[in-house]
């Protein structure tokens, strides 16, 4: 009989309740026996509603208190020195110093894991030594039996994956480090074997990143230490994210199943498949249920996809199941009370998604009984595909007719340059900010006040204005040259547009986890994206009548409205980018018609997107750069593009953001201590940048000596006349204190510079 099996299950609940308690027990509400507790509620609930759907093969050690990757990290006992741990199971105030840092200790370093938007805790290696400190896996497996009755399906990040993610080490210590993990993960699979434990399921994503001769050794030598020592157990070796490289490597190790990723990574998986067959003794996991999408799956499509694979592995060596974790998606549907029936329908979440692979189990043992079913299933997404939100035939001819034209601005930039200088006459390092200004209290409490309809929308729209005068105030009195209006009326940088754009819809309860207890909701992409109105003109308009200096005009670019929404699938990215791009260019028309002559469009989030695979990363570069150009080449050459970048190291895709052609940037630089100037040495960057002088994640205020020591860095290797002075991302989450002393500095370093260069 084929089985069903869930990767992994999300851990904040249907009502966020995980991060709630985590956060009550942070601020001292929640004693620990009580937050335990409650943890194991949320845990145990979750695996009920596994139980009680029908899945067979239900994750164990998926659950985590935090991330799994630090979990796996203290398991170990991997802590580092700086903060006082001293043996034994990491206590909870140590392993949340690690998340979080303390008064005395930074908090381990936070990175996105592979392509998601999920963050992990970067594990530090150096001085540790490893010691297993508890079995967390076998007790997540006896938990769920007695518990529950579940025979669970302990999940556990494999070594050379986990060693991957960690620093603090040099690649010629891989082995030795092999040596002392290895004896600890054997440890725990014996007592698993012991335990009667059936099915282990080993995450190895790293497997869909490139492997190294030594690496496939490592693989070659992890997975046959296992056999070797705990040959009974069924361990299935999992990937995700991508098709695996090395394939003829991986089917080779002695383990009992191998699971591949028939959504992301479909057609590589698909091929490797179909040219060098597939082992007889193993077992396939087949991710056939997207982990990550949220819309409902066509069942009998991949029902197809199932035959096809049964051609090369009988189907009692077949498992269906999710394409990765379900972490990456929000928890259910069902709650959903303001979204149309048509787009209500067509999505599935993790729970939905639960149905989906016991229905898809089911069809496939017997197919003859089903079929009616999954073809009603399908219907949901079929009727959302013929509906008029995805069929705008105007917006459809008007973006392939500009998509088809190359976007180019009406001057080079030498020219461009030139007649803005001539326009503006700004100073020698003009100072400017990156657009938001601190959203206080006030500002929220009337925005909820406003929304409750408790406020009118004049009232809000006066409120807004007040904000914006005492801002261009404060921004004139400490002398920035390039003024903004503060984004006082946005909450988020791409839900504000979202909501005035056709083609989006908004869940109520749609949140993932992004790091540690912080969730994010993303808005759902669903149709064609149409330009309804202007989004911006007035507040900028605003403004500008209240000051004599230049107001620049703030956007958020295509490529970050759509990797931070959950988007359609039924075309391609490229597609959504260009509608995104299409209707941000009448925005940015709009502006200039109402006399904005600079206009920033914000891309933070170009990074994000970019696919794991090298072939498919330059492809999407360029339809990103693309999609930026189109969003901004047609305004007039005296009219300054600028954008922002922000989050992500940009060292490696310079030459890409050169060709985005934007007058300006401001780049974020000073978080990371300014490492990326070294990026620019090799690089005549030609166009106007501002190299964030000043970390904006911090309360504390720079000096004005370390902004010069970053400005003086900077022009070591950028050219002083097309340098500008700027802090490194927006100010929204700072205080009005800590803002306006930081930006004097800022402007008392630009004045020092001025003098002498
Ligand atoms: N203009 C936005 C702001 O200042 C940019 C935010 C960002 O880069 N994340 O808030
Ligand atoms: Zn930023």
């Amino acid at each position: 009989m084929v089985q069903s099996s869930v990767l992994g299950y999300p851990r904040i609940g249907a009502d966020r309740e995980w991060k709630k308690a985590l956060e009550a027990f942070w601020s001292g509400k929640l004693e620990e026996p009580e937050f335990l507790r409650q943890l194991q509620d949320i845990r145990l609930n979750h695996l009920r509603k596994q139980q009680e759907k029908g899945i067979d093969l239900i994750p164990v050690n998926d659950f985590s208190y935090y991330d799994h990757i630090l979990d796996t990290a203290a398991m170990f006992g991997i802590i580092p020195s700086r903060f006082s741990y001293t043996g034994g199971v990491v206590p909870l105030s140590v392993y949340y110093g690690v998340a979080r840092g303390t008064k005395d200790a930074a908090a381990s370093e936070m990175t996105k894991w592979f392509n998601t938007n999920y963050h992990y805790i970067v594990p530090e290696l150096s001085g540790a030594s490893p010691v297993l400190t508890e079995n967390k896996p076998l007790a997540a497996y006896r938990e769920a039996k007695e518990k529950l009755g579940i025979e669970g399906k302990p999940v556990i990040v494999g070594p050379l994956t986990f060693l991957k993610l960690s620093k603090g080490y040099a690649p010629s210590e891989t082995d030795a480090w092999l040596e002392k993990l290895l004896p600890l993960y054997v440890q725990i699979l014996q007592e698993l074997a012991e335990e009667g434990v059936q099915w282990v399921q080993i995450d190895e994503p790293i497997l869909v990143t490139k492997l190294s001769d030594a690496d496939v050794q490592h693989l070659h030598h992890i997975y046959t230490t296992f056999a070797d020592a705990v040959p009974g157990l069924k361990l299935i070796l999992q990937t995700y994210f991508e098709s695996v490289e090395n394939y003829c490597d991986i089917i080779k190790l002695p383990v009992h199943g191998i699971g591949l990723d028939f959504v992301h990574g479909y057609a590589g998986n698909l091929q490797s498949i179909g040219a060098f067959g597939f082992p007889q003794e193993k077992v396939l996991g087949a991710g056939v249920i997207d982990g990550r999408g949220i819309w409902k799956a066509s069942l009998t499509g991949k029902l197809e996809l199932l035959k096809e694979l049964a051609k090369a592995v009988p189907s009692d060596r077949l498992i269906v199941q999710s394409s990765c974790s379900l972490l990456h998606v929000p928890v259910t549907v069902e709650s959903e009370a303001n979204l149309t029936s048509e787009l209500k329908d067509a999505l599935a979440f993790a729970d939905e998604k639960l149905n989906e692979l016991v229905l898809m189990t089911k069809a496939f043992s017997s197919e003859e009984a089903t079929q009616g079913e999954l073809e009603q299933y399908d219907r949901a997404i079929q009727v959302l595909q013929q509906s008029a939100v995805r069929n705008r035939k105007e917006i459809q001819t008007a973006v392939s007719a500009i998509s088809a034209q190359e976007p180019v601005r009406s001057a080079p930039f030498a020219e461009r340059h030139a007649a803005q200088q001539t326009k503006w006459q700004l100073p020698l390092f003009p100072t400017t900010t990156i657009g938001s200004f601190p959203q206080s209290t006030e500002v929220r409490k009337a925005r909820q006040s406003w929304r409750k309809g408790e406020w009118s929308d004049k009232q809000y729209a006066e409120f807004i204005r007040e904000q914006i005068d005492a801002w261009i105030k404060i921004q004139e009195e400490i002398g920035i040259d390039v003024l903004v209006h503060g984004e006082f009326e946005r909450t988020d940088m791409v839900e504000f547009f979202g909501e005035k754009l056709a083609g989006f819809a908004f869940t109520q309860n749609g949140w993932v986890q992004s790091y540690g207890s912080r969730c994010v909701k993303p808005p759902v992409i669903y149709g064609d994206v149409a330009f309804i109105g202007e989004m911006t003109v007035e507040e900028t308009k605003y403004a500008k009548s209240q000051t004599s200096h230049p107001v620049k005009g703030m956007l958020t670019g295509p490529i970050t409205i759509m990797n931070w929404s959950f988007v359609r699938e039924d075309i391609p990215r490229e597609q959504i980018a260009y509608q995104l791009a299409y209707a941000l260019r009448q925005e940015v028309e709009a502006l200039e018609k109402a006399g904005i002559g600079m206009i920033q469009v914000d891309e933070p989030a170009i990074r994000e997107g970019l696919p794991l695979k090298a072939v498919e990363q330059f492809e999407y570069l360029a339809w990103a750069v693309k999609a930026f150009r189109i969003a901004t080449c047609t305004v007039q050459k005296t009219t300054q593009i600028h954008t922002h970048m922000c989050y992500c190291e940009f060292h490696d895709m310079i030459d890409s953001i050169e060709a985005m052609d934007a007058d300006v940037i401001s780049i974020e630089t000073s978080r990371s201590h300014g490492e990326l100037i070294h990026s620019f040495e090799q690089n005549t960057y030609k166009l106007g940048i501002g190299l964030g002088v000043y970390d904006i994640h911090s309360p504390r205020v720079p000096s004005v000596e370390e902004m010069t020591g970053m400005i003086d860095r900077a022009l070591r290797v950028l050219d002083p006349n097309l340098f500008w002075i700027n802090p490194d991302c927006g100010l929204k989450t700072r205080g009005l204190e800590e803002t306006v002393a930081s930006l004097h500095n800022m402007v008392e370093a630009t004045n020092a510079a001025r003098a002498k260069y």
